[in-house]
């Protein structure tokens, strides 16, 4: 298939596209499938909307590696003023960063200090701070700052991969510290060595990392968070939490803006505990590809963009 996961991975890699593509109208236009719009106003607006139906919101702002750490101060500085504004506002608003955008690529004592920063705020203002996982090359690193995070701020979380071969042995690890995981599929491109290249693999990993998480919930351990739109794989979470007797404010599900709402709706009215991760920013070229890449069918929101 010309349109396959790797070709927008490949895609999502390009430095040229990035500055060139965002530029693009119908391009724009077919974004708004899954950003409600690039201001943090409209980032606002949406968290607004989905309060009123019960779901909280996780904000990020679209970005990846930056290269200079004054950078990395502008995104702590848009944080920390958005950590007011979601209090100013009363919204039930959570952070998601990556931390190659807090510097991890440029000084990682830098890094480690803005993060702390976020963390202390999101717990002063009565929010949560949470870290996104970025490729393999950055797990280490992503955990051991997590780890100082999280002892200092409780209110803190990491995202974890089940496609990576390492992630069972990583959340057993990180347990005894009591952490809040994110558990997602994964959206980089791993080579095979590191990631199950087959989806199914992926998807059992999913719930036999998901198994381990509920258990530890049920001993008081981690908060388990689980982040995707596999609508039977979330039933079948659901159902083992019952059997484990874990109720749904011990856990909570995650997913992003514009994917399978009715189902984040649904889940909502039946007692669930949902999050939707709301984008915005103008530096969405590489985000967005990822999705793509994701669902290989929304191209065709692209296609209708164009000619709509
Ligand atoms: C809240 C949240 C936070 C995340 N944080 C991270 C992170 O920190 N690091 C990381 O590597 N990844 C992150 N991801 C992305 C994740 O790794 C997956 O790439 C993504 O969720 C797609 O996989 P899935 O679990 O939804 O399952 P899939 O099996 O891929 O999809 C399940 C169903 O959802 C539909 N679907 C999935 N994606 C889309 C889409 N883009 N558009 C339309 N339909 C779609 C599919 O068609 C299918 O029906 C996050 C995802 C969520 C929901």
């Amino acid at each position: 298939m010309p349109f396959g996961r790797g070709f927008f991975l490949a895609l999502a890699k390009s430095d040229y596209l990035n500055n060139h593509v965002t530029r693009w109208g119908f391009v724009r236009r077919a974004t708004k499938k899954f950003m409600p719009g690039e201001a943090t106003d409209d980032a606002m607006r949406a968290c607004a909307d989905l309060a009123a139906d019960g779901r909280g919101t996780l904000f990020t702002r679209l970005g990846e590696a930056i290269t200079q750490t004054a950078e990395a101060t502008a995104v702590r500085d848009h944080y920390l003023q958005l950590f007011d504004e979601i209090k100013r506002r009363g919204l039930p608003g959570h952070v998601s960063v990556k931390p190659t955008q807090l510097g991890l690529d440029v000084d990682v004592a830098l890094c480690e200090s803005y993060t702390m920063e976020l963390a202390a705020k999101a717990e002063a203002t009565g929010s949560f701070l949470w870290i996104d996982m970025e490729d393999s090359s950055y797990v280490d690193r992503t955990l051991a700052l997590y780890r100082k995070v999280k002892e200092a701020h409780p209110a803190s979380g990491v995202a974890m991969q089940a496609y990576l071969f390492r992630t069972p042995k990583d959340v057993a690890d990180l347990l005894p510290v009591k952490p809040v995981i994110r558990l997602v599929k994964g959206a980089y491109a791993e080579p095979p060595h590191v990631a199950y290249p087959r989806k199914a693999d992926t998807d059992r990993a999913y719930f036999d990392i998901s198994d381990a998480m509920l258990r530890s919930a049920r001993e008081g351990g981690c908060l388990p968070v689980f982040g995707t739109h596999d609508v039977p794989l979330v039933s079948r979470i659901v159902a083992r939490a019952k059997e484990l007797g874990v109720a749904p404010g011990q856990y909570e599900v995650h997913m992003l803006y514009g994917i399978k709402d009715a189902d984040q709706r649904r889940l909502r009215r039946e007692g669930e505990t949902v999050k939707t991760l709301v984008s915005y920013g103008s530096a969405w070229f590489k985000w967005y590809m990822r999705r793509l890449a994701e669902r290989p069918a929304n191209v065709g929101f692209v296609i209708r963009s164009m000619i709509g």
